[in-house]
This record gives structure tokens, C-alpha cells and sequence, in this order.
């Protein structure tokens, strides 16, 4: 049988738990998950730099030879294509989410008719972990840890 690789495309910008707990209930559905941190989106500039984010991913999934981390700035529905990947992975945390992420489905969709998105909703544990706000509070001094699935290095 075909192996099913799924993609795990975001900013990751930076990776928290709520990402951590996508990926860790995906293993249960596909035999590899390949998580794609793309550098060339409509977010310009990173907060976290993407090497040492690569790194902190890679380390929090030591245990786990199922899943790997690359980073990407082309089309994330080519680079499915390239790597083999028929679904993506993404998480759904609210009806925000769920309206920019059914628009982003279809095109992908479009751009690649074999592709399908499949999306887990957020554990509530997880729900109101957000990325952009953990930005905000560790720019001014506050203690993010307790949000991410890895030690910070700064
Ligand atoms: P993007 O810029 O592509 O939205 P993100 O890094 O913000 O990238 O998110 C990647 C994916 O992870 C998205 O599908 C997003 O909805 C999902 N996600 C983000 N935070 C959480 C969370 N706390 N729980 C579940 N899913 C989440």
C-alpha cells in the first residue's frame, strides 16, 4: 500500500504546543508527516529565526522517525507534489481559522487535484495557544516556556 505522507505547512513562527499536539494525533493517521515552514508568505519578516526553529522542532521529535522538518518558499501545493505528499495536515482552532482555511483548501485543490486537506480540531487544552501573541509577550520579557514543546535558547 502507498505510504501516506502528509505535509504540515504553517510559519511556525514559532512552533507551540497546540502544533506539537496536530502532529503528534496526525501520526495516528498518516506513516509520515513532514513539517514545512514556509519563509516566503504574505509574513515577511520572522520574529524566531528558522534555523533555530528548524533545530527546536527536530529536537522536540527526537523519538519520533516519522516525522521531519524543511523549510520552503515556493507553492505549498507544488511542493506536496515534489515530496509525494497527498494531504495536508491543518489544525482548526475557531471559525476564523475555519474561513481562511477553506479558502486556502480549495486553491490548493485547484492547484493540485489529488491533494487533500485534513483538518484536526485544536484539543481545547491547546486552543488559545497562538502564535502570535506568544511573539508578543516573549518581545516583552514574558515568560513563554509553558507554551512551547521546547526549551528556548533566548
Ligand atoms: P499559518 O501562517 O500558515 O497559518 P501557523 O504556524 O500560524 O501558520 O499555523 C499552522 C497551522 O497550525 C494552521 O493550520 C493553524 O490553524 C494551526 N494551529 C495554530 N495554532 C494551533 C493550536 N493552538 N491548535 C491547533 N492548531 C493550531
Amino acid at each position: 500500500m502507498e505510504k501516506r505522507v502528509a505535509l504540515f505547512p504553517g510559519s511556525f513562527d514559532p512552533f507551540t504546543k497546540g502544533h506539537y499536539d496536530i502532529v503528534e494525533r496526525g501520526l495516528k493517521l498518516f506513516d509520515e508527516i513532514i513539517i514545512a515552514i514556509g519563509y516566503n508568505s504574505s509574513k515577511q519578516t520572522r520574529y524566531f529565526a528558522i534555523d533555530e526553529m528548524v533545530e527546536s522542532i527536530n529536537g522536540s521529535f527526537t523519538n519520533e522517525p516519522r516525522v521531519s522538518v524543511i523549510t520552503y518558499s515556493e507553492l505549498t501545493a507544488t511542493l506536496a507534489q515534489r515530496l509525494g505528499a497527498r494531504y495536508l495536515l491543518r489544525g482548526l482552532r475557531n471559525t476564523t481559522d475555519f474561513e481562511y482555511e477553506n479558502s486556502v483548501s480549495q486553491v490548493n485543490r485547484y492547484l493540485y487535484p489529488e491533494l487533500e486537506t485534513v483538518f484536526l480540531i485544536t484539543s481545547p487544552s491547546y486552543a488559545a495557544i497562538n502564535s502570535t501573541i506568544i511573539r508578543e509577550v516573549h518581545k516583552y520579557g514574558g515568560d513563554v516556556s509553558e507554551f512551547l514543546p521546547y526549551p528556548l535558547k533566548k
